[in-house]
């Protein structure tokens, strides 16, 4: 164990410009790590800060292609800190390569079923893990916690002080609250939430006003959940592939696509969104669409 303070050497973010779009930057939180994902990233940032000096085993939750767990296995083996993932899945079932990255960076992988995985919100799910490691530290999924939202803020430091619009994925919508509690006046935050929502996003809604985020604070483009989370519709899927022929940026099925077809056919509709200076995230995942 050491004293020295864990740092991350995390590049300085760049950007790459919307086609023939002047006025619209894309914020590659993709190219941060030529694997792991920018938007997880930023949120164990603060789980790192929190064990500072401290030899800790951090314990997490995921799928098999999780961005989430791939990206804390990298941290853990940056840092020399222990990590372990609770994945969703078989130990029969072939390796994806998430995992096989996640093993090869020393996180200790343990199987659960589909009906245990139905209750990792709960203490007693990680009673049994925890008590089979060291001062263990547990993260619950990928996604919602204060340490999380406030990692997110790190996405200004890569967004020019010019901007006015500035649009996001939401899938926990940890991203969008980081970005909503500390955006300056001038921006306007604007989510696409990538899951469908038969009652309008109320949940999600609720879930940002109880951290202290205000409707005013943010808008949802809530009309491009597609076929609902993870999978895409046919325009979605044809868009992505042209985008990325046409750009050379390669996006991930899950989120990017998504929000940046968002963008694409509000640009087509709304001319009023020219005057606005709009940064667009590339929130990464691209590791999860690997064969
Ligand atoms: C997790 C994830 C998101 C969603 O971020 P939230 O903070 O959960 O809303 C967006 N893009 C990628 C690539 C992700 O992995």
């Amino acid at each position: 164990m050491s004293d020295a303070p864990y740092t991350l050497n995390i590049p300085a973010i760049t950007h790459s410009k919307w086609p023939s779009r002047a006025n619209i930057s894309i914020v590659r939180g993709d190219l941060l790590h030529p694997v792991v994902s920018g938007n997880k990233l930023f949120k164990l940032l603060p789980f790192i800060q929190s064990i500072q000096g401290k030899s800790r085993t951090l314990i997490s939750v995921g799928g098999r292609y999780s961005n989430h767990l791939h990206a804390l296995a990298w941290v853990g083996q940056s840092l020399g800190i222990k990590t372990v993932g609770i994945v969703q899945g078989y130990s029969n079932q072939p390796m994806t390569p998430t995992l096989k990255d996640c093993t090869h960076w020393g996180m200790t992988i343990h199987y659960v079923d589909r009906e245990t995985y139905r209750l990792r919100y709960l203490p007693s799910f990680w009673d049994k893990w925890s008590s089979l490691y060291p001062d263990p530290l547990c993260i619950y999924e990928g996604g919602w916690s204060d340490e999380a939202i406030y990692g997110s803020r790190l996405w200004w430091e890569g967004i020019t002080h010019d901007t006015t619009m500035v649009i996001c994925a939401v899938g926990s919508g940890c991203t969008l609250a980081g970005l909503c509690l500390s955006a300056p006046d001038r921006v306007t935050v604007v989510g696409v939430p990538v899951f469908k929502d038969p009652n309008n996003y109320a949940e999600l809604r609720k879930k940002l006003s109880a951290k202290g985020v205000t409707s005013s604070q943010y808008c949802l483009w809530d009309e491009f959940s597609g076929l609902g989370f993870g999978k895409l519709d046919e325009d979605q899927r044809q868009f992505g592939q042209k985008f990325t022929l046409d750009t050379g940026i390669m996006l991930d099925p899950v989120y990017t696509t998504k929000v940046f077809y968002a963008l694409h056919m509000k640009l087509a509709f709304n001319p009023a969104l020219s005057d606005k200076a709009i940064a667009i995230l590339h929130t990464g995942g691209l590791q999860g669409c690997r064969t």
